[in-house]
């Protein structure tokens, strides 16, 4: 007997499968937000958050957890910072 729960995102009832706290619904408007943001970081892999943020129109708090998540990378705002002052040595 599947356990209901109500969805983290729109508080609908629905059956819990699997580990995820959304419902189909989300989990899919989830993934679709989470594939934009994988696609532009595979077509530009040197990015930081806030370039992906803008670019995507995902917010960076949602970008660093997936980072937290370990399902992307982009790279620390310091790296970049360091790379755009280059040039004084
Ligand atoms: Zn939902």
């Amino acid at each position: 007997m599947p356990e209901f729960v109500n969805c983290k995102h729109c508080k609908k009832l629905f059956a819990k499968f699997t580990h995820s706290s959304y419902c189909e619904n989300c989990a899919e408007a989830a993934e679709a937000v989470f594939r934009k943001v994988r696609d532009f970081l595979y077509a530009h892999p040197n990015s930081d958050a806030l370039t992906v943020s803008r670019a995507t129109g995902v917010s960076p708090d949602k970008i660093f957890e997936y980072v937290r998540e370990g399902r992307v990378a982009v790279v620390p705002q310091s790296e970049l910072n360091l790379k755009e002052r280059g040039g004084d040595d």
